[in-house]
């Protein structure tokens, strides 16, 4: 569990750091606490990301169900959560996910004040490259999806794009930039502290966050729910919740039951800090880079997935080439840059490449998953979504498309030009 500072009346302010200043910063508590597990719980998230505590955390303050414990095999927020280059949209192309992942965007530009934690929202604008003709298609399209959804979206030329970004060369000869999507809405927020602001609420409001415990096995009888093995011993539950991204199919398997997920590496790298000539997110879809600068000035920059499953968290080398070459064309300064690491997540894709809330074969076990490689965006309103799905036993408005029934009904939300490589 890492020290962070909380006052002794456990709301931050100006005030807090204030007095601590006098008082030598002897009076801040630890964030949150690290309990031992109870033997039952009312209910059981396996998964301490973003999604999981987001779920934890709404089912706390909409449905005032505070008996919760959320486990977690690493440290909290130590998956995607914390190794995503955090870019937050929400101009997808279908109704159902424009819906929840603009429900998200709205929820993170009030989470800082919710949460009374800076989760660093930073609201800077987001353009999606358009490169090839098809490219230039889809994204008109979504443009004119996104007006009759109410979600500000906008199609700019290649003009405008320069002028928003000197350091783009629009004239490649092998990725011109033929325009571009925008977002104005769009941006960034602080991995780390998403997961920390959630897990700071959840402990004030009692739940227990239980780290370093992996759960080994699922006890089901009669076709319900009974406990999870962990680490730690059997714990009991009422409703349980798997919220474990990549590693999805392991839990579905432990409870009985398969899942459509296929898990991939997909990596990121950072460059040496550099002064600012970046405020925009972009995103290249053609050639799976992305590309964000940090606040420290790192240029932060997104890959595409392995070209086969594994649970590797690294990603390979030569997915590393392949952006920065493509990148290179696009913005040639990024040559004389030295990259200072690089890293890799498990992603769950689904072959419409939506995500999955849904109930499942057994009784009081919940599924979110098939985020993919954008699900950091939508925490907020996934979490939001799933407490609707665990507390009822059935999905609100917002969850009520992305159930695993549809794919047996053949109800796909197909998000593959919105969604199929970009974040
Ligand atoms: C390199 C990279 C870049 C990305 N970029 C973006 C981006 O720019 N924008 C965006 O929106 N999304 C992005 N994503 C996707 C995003 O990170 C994920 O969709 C999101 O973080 C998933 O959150 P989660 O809470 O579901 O999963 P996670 O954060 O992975 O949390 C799941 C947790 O479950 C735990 N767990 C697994 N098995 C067990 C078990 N048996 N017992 C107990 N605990 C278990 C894991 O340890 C993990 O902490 C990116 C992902 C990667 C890898």
């Amino acid at each position: 569990m890492s020290a962070s500072p909380t006052n002794s009346t456990g709301k931050y302010s100006v005030f807090a750091i204030a007095r601590e200043a006098l008082r030598l910063h002897s009076g801040w508590k630890r964030a949150w606490t690290s309990p031992e597990p109870k033997k039952k719980y009312k209910v059981v998230i396996v998964g301490a990301g973003g999604h999981g505590l987001a779920t934890a955390y709404y089912l706390g303050k909409n449905f005032g169900i505070t008996d919760i414990a959320i486990i977690e095999k690493g440290w909290l927020g130590g998956g995607n959560t914390g190794r995503n280059t955090t870019i937050i949209r929400s101009n997808y192309l279908q109704d159902p996910s424009a819906a929840i992942y603009d429900k998200a965007l709205k929820l993170y530009e009030g989470l800082s004040q919710d949460l009374n934690y800076n989760v660093m929202f930073s609201p800077r604008g987001l353009l999606m490259l358009a490169q090839t003709e098809h490219e230039i298609r889809g994204y008109k399209r979504t443009v004119y999806a996104n007006q009759l959804q109410d979600v500000a979206t906008e199609w700019v030329t290649p003009h405008q794009i320069k002028e928003m970004l000197p350091i783009i060369n629009i004239d490649g000869p092998r990725y011109p930039v033929l325009g571009g999507l925008y977002q104005a809405r769009g941006g960034t927020a602080r991995h780390d502290a998403v997961a920390w602001g959630y897990a700071r609420a959840c402990s004030a409001m009692g739940m227990d966050i239980i780290q370093n415990c992996e759960v080994t096995g699922v006890e089901t009888e009669n076709g319900q729910v009974r406990a999870v093995n962990t680490g730690k011993g059997r714990i009991e539950c009422d409703k349980l919740a798997m919220i474990v991204a990549g590693h999805s199919s392991v839990l579905a398997e432990m409870a009985g039951f398969r899942l459509p997920i296929e898990s991939l590496a997909l990596q990121a790298l950072v460059s040496e800090p550099i002064k600012p000539c970046c405020d925009l997110v972009i995103m290249a879809n053609t050639v799976h880079g992305y590309l964000s600068q940090s606040d420290k000035g790192e240029m932060v920059i997104g890959g595409g997935t392995d070209g086969f499953n594994n649970y590797s968290q690294r990603g390979s080398w030569h997915h590393v080439e392949e952006t920065v070459r493509a990148l290179v064309e696009t913005f040639p300064m990024l040559s004389r840059l030295k990259m200072l690491r690089q890293w890799g997540g498990i992603v769950d894709m689904t072959g419409d490449r939506s995500p999955i809330l849904s109930t499942t074969p057994v009784g009081g076990i919940f599924v979110n998953c098939g985020w993919g490689t954008g699900g950091f965006k939508a925490i907020p309103g996934s979490g939001w979504a799933m407490a609707e799905l665990v507390a009822n036993g059935r999905p609100g408005a917002l969850a009520a498309e992305f159930g695993l029934n549809r794919f047996k009904e053949g109800r796909f939300i197909d998000e593959s030009v919105a969604a199929g490589v970009a974040h």
